[in-house]
């Protein structure tokens, strides 16, 4: 496993339950939540060959639980062991750029966009798309990181400055009714088998409530499936993936980013789907069949970031979650709390979604987020 954060941690988890030892390789610090459940942890920097070789020594079959990894240790990856996903479906999602212009290639559905490297192509963008819209930075952005939005009163010089000498891509602004994403897996035959479509809240521009199934028409659904699947084929994908997605005000689905990895959305499939996503992820890349993906209780999830925390290392109390009897507490072993860093979520299942959504709100209005 490239990377050693939760949702290494989580995979980690499910591949040991399952018999398989597992090897992680990050560059965080010694006991990071994935090393806690290893076999093997290696702490190097990702440019480390030395490092890397001693790794890919030890394994069979390579996978990552982040896409921010240098080309050039995929690359290094790829040439000695089987790396799922492949080289070619990180480097392409990882890059806000290349992954427009794979959507754009491909015919699928996503905000109508322009890439600009300087102020005058910024100009132009905008000139052409109208405001209000969004500049991105191409590289290197999550959680709504290095993000601008333009609207009528933004002075487009100043709004470059903090991506100057970078390259960005500008979008149009989307007017939705809601943020769905669509969470599953692809298996080296290229089977496909997807949990379904949820509904997720942002603040912030981080996953605060993760909604399943999504309460909106099976047309939507349908679509949000099909665009999951058109880009699992496209990038000839193994391994779990998510879509997140944009459910338009005029009725559409249209991508908005992929995650060539499990995904916080997908976190409720631990308590309430048949096979989770990490399970799924751990079967695709050792070449085994996929598991039923489906649904079998409704459930709404809560993300739980350091901001809850009294002090550091002092934890909430979470008797609010232990004491209902349908909520499922994870906490991802992170040593130090902080400010929006992601320290563990819970699943509130429901015999109605309707339910759930109400047992998780209070809960959440419980911990004082
Ligand atoms: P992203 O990092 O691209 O997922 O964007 C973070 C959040 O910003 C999204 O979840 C949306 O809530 C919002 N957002 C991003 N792009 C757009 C857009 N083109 N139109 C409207 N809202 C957007």
């Amino acid at each position: 496993m490239l990377g050693g954060g939760q949702l290494g941690r989580m995979f980690t988890l499910e591949a040991r339950r399952a018999g398989y030892r597992v090897a992680i390789f990050t560059d965080e610090k010694r006991g990071c939540p994935a090393g806690q459940f290893a076999d093997v942890e290696i702490n190097a920097a990702y440019d480390d060959t030395a490092a890397l070789k001693g790794f890919l020594g030890q394994v069979d079959v390579v996978t990552a639980e982040f896409e921010n990894i240098p080309a050039s240790c995929l690359e290094a990856v790829e040439a000695v062991k089987p790396l799922f996903p492949g080289s070619k479906a990180i480097f392409t999602t990882q890059h806000r750029e290349r992954e427009k212009l794979f959507l754009r290639d491909q015919g699928i559905a996503c905000a109508e966009f322009r890439v600009v490297s300087d102020l005058a192509g910024l100009e132009i963008a905008v000139a052409d798309l109208g405001r209000p819209c969004v500049i991105k930075t191409a590289a290197f952005g999550y959680d709504g990181k290095g993000q601008c939005k333009v609207t009528a009163e933004t002075d487009l010089a100043e709004a470059w400055r903090s991506f100057e000498g970078h390259r960005a891509v500008v979008e149009q602004w989307v007017s939705f009714v809601c943020e769905v994403s669509v969470v599953g897996a692809r298996a080296r035959d290229g089977k496909m088998a997807v949990h379904g479509c949820v509904e997720n809240q942002h603040t912030h521009h981080i996953l605060d409530v993760t909604i399943s199934p999504a309460r909106v028409a099976p047309e939507i659904v349908d679509q949000a499936i099909e665009l999951w699947e058109a880009v699992a084929n496209g990038l000839d994908y193994v391994g779990t993936m998510a879509v997140e997605m944009f459910v338009t005000t005029d009725g559409h689905v249209i991508v908005n980013e992929i995650a060539p990895r499990p995904h916080n959305s997908g976190h409720y499939t631990i308590d309430a789907c048949v096979t989770n996503q990490f399970q799924q992820q751990q079967r695709a890349i050792c070449g085994l069949p996929l598991g039923d993906p489906t649904q079998h209780t409704p459930a709404v999830m809560i993300n739980l970031l350091g901001d809850i925390w009294p002090a550091p290392t002092v934890h909430p109390d979470w008797s609010p979650v232990l004491n209902h009897p349908r909520a499922k507490l994870h906490l991802y072993g992170k040593a130090e709390a902080r400010p929006k860093r992601k320290m563990g979520h819970f699943t509130v299942l429901g015999d109605t979604i309707d339910e759930a959504l109400e047992d998780a709100l209070r809960l959440r209005a419980a911990l004082g987020i």
